[in-house]
């Protein structure tokens, strides 16, 4: 047997085969070319310089003080202080690394910050400091200085404004504004000229993350520095990502809408988590697909990543917003397991779509009833006036009132588990009922208005 034939000589060239084709990267997302060594340094605006590995950023301020380096990624690496000397020589001035900022905690963008010297100081967010002592990694010695929401330092006459505006892409991530230097370092916000990454930039809370752009916007710049990929960003370059994140949560509310669960339901049966699987990503990739088309050509690897962005920001339109998915019953003549009915049906009373008035109230009542023969508890009796709003919230997206769902109750409702105190017997809850009393016209609700009587137990 030649090594050609070998299985793995056999894997590799099928996989290669199956490997998909993406769109062309637009020239504009694109930097200027690396030096030899496999990086790039150029200037920001006076003393203020920037340093790219075409996928990496850092940037360092030259002052009498020394260099004040921000951010470390490892990619970088010993390129850092190259990229320090180069600029150092040429301009006559220090060359030593004295203060190191830390965007936030993640190590691929401070993970070379143990290749500087142990005296330099260390500033950050104490969110940082505490997620680094958490870490424990040698290559990321924690920040020594902290401050909590905004601090303000001047170092070798260059004024450096920082500020916390609440968790984004992590929990400590900062804007560092650089305002005599009409520069804003926000990073893993913007990907100038490029889609983000994995979910959002594999961002941690998403409503953080889409309103960092707009505090972005907020502070004075002409210069941007995202942390990633090749250039620079402009003003252009954060609106056109707002605009870009703005479509995607518009077509995921449309999608969870008008995708329907059913096939999913019907076809994996028992294991409520393929049948998971198949309805998100299915809305997901119906959300994603006209905003791809728009982006393509214009947000390099819009065609590779959207669909990961778009699955995350549904999940934080559903749990966070609460913006309540369908149930799988619009085709009801289509049998599904009890379980199922049970695990779903709360979700076709709750959600902001079913405000509490009026005869919706009459229903819930009656299935809160539900809950109180089956032992779960909903945290006071439903029939009580007196403890009625301990399970009535208002919404925040929409205003109206809604159940009072906690955030984990969406999650929960796809297995029926009955620890939200939405599960209930589908004995218990009378579609016929809903029939002659509709509640609203609500598209969570219409199939189910329209559609015969659900299987029974
Ligand atoms: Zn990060």
């Amino acid at each position: 047997m030649s090594t050609q034939e070998t299985p793995i000589a056999k894997t590799t060239t099928s996989g290669a085969d199956v490997l998909p084709d993406y769109a062309p990267v637009p020239p504009s997302s694109l930097g200027p070319a690396l030096n030899d060594q496999g990086y790039y340094v150029g200037r920001v605006e006076r003393n203020l310089f920037w340093v790219t590995d075409g996928t990496y950023q850092a940037a360092f301020l030259t002052t009498p003080d020394g260099v004040i380096l921000f951010d470390a990624p490892p990619t970088i690496g010993h390129n850092l202080q190259r990229a320090v000397d180069e600029i150092a020589a040429a301009n006559g001035v220090s060359n030593k690394v004295t203060y190191l900022f830390y965007s936030h905690h993640h190590a691929d963008h401070v993970g070379a910050s143990s290749l500087f010297d142990k005296s330099v100081t260390r500033i950050g967010h104490e969110e940082t400091r505490r997620l680094l002592l958490r870490d424990d990694d040698p290559a990321r010695p924690p920040n020594e200085e902290t401050f909590q929401d905004t601090r303000t330092l001047e170092i070798g006459g260059e004024r450096i404004d920082l500020a916390w505006h609440g968790p984004n892409h992590s929990p400590d991530n900062i804007a560092i504004h650089l305002p005599d230097h009409d520069t804003l370092v926000l990073i893993d916000i913007v990907n100038p000229g490029w889609a983000p990454i994995y979910l959002s930039n594999l961002t941690e809370d998403i409503p953080g993350y889409i309103e960092a752009s707009a505090n972005a916007l907020a502070y004075s710049w002409k210069h941007f520095i995202g942390g990633h990929m090749g250039r620079l960003g402009t003003r252009d370059d954060v609106t056109l990502h707002q605009q870009y994140m703005a479509d995607i949560s518009e077509s995921s509310r449309q999608a969870i809408t008008s995708v329907d669960p059913t096939p999913f339901f019907v076809k994996y049966g028992e294991n409520a988590w393929a049948a998971v699987r198949g309805y998100l990503d299915e809305i997901a990739a119906t959300a994603a697909a006209p905003v791809i088309e728009k982006y393509t050509g214009v947000l390099a690897a819009a065609d590779v990543f959207t669909e990961s962005t778009t699955f995350q920001v549904m999940q934080s339109i559903r749990l966070d917003l609460g913006h309540v998915v369908r149930a799988p019953l619009s085709a009801i003549g289509v049998k599904l397991s009890t379980r199922h009915h049970r695990s779903w049906q709360h979700r076709e009373c709750v959600g902001p779509e079913h405000r509490l008035d009026g005869e919706a109230s009459q229903t819930v009542r009656r299935s809160g009833r539900a809950f109180d023969r089956q032992g779960v508890s909903v945290g006071g009796s439903p029939r009580s006036p007196s403890s009625r709003n301990s399970w009535r919230t208002t919404h925040p997206s929409t205003g109206g009132r809604t159940h009072g769902v906690r955030r984990d109750c969406c999650l929960a409702g796809w297995t029926g588990s009955g620890s939200h105190g939405w599960h209930r017997s589908a004995a218990v809850v009378r579609p016929r009922r809903h029939r002659r009393r509709p509640v609203h016209g609500g598209p969570g609700h219409r199939h189910r208005e329209r559609g015969p009587a659900v299987h029974r137990p």
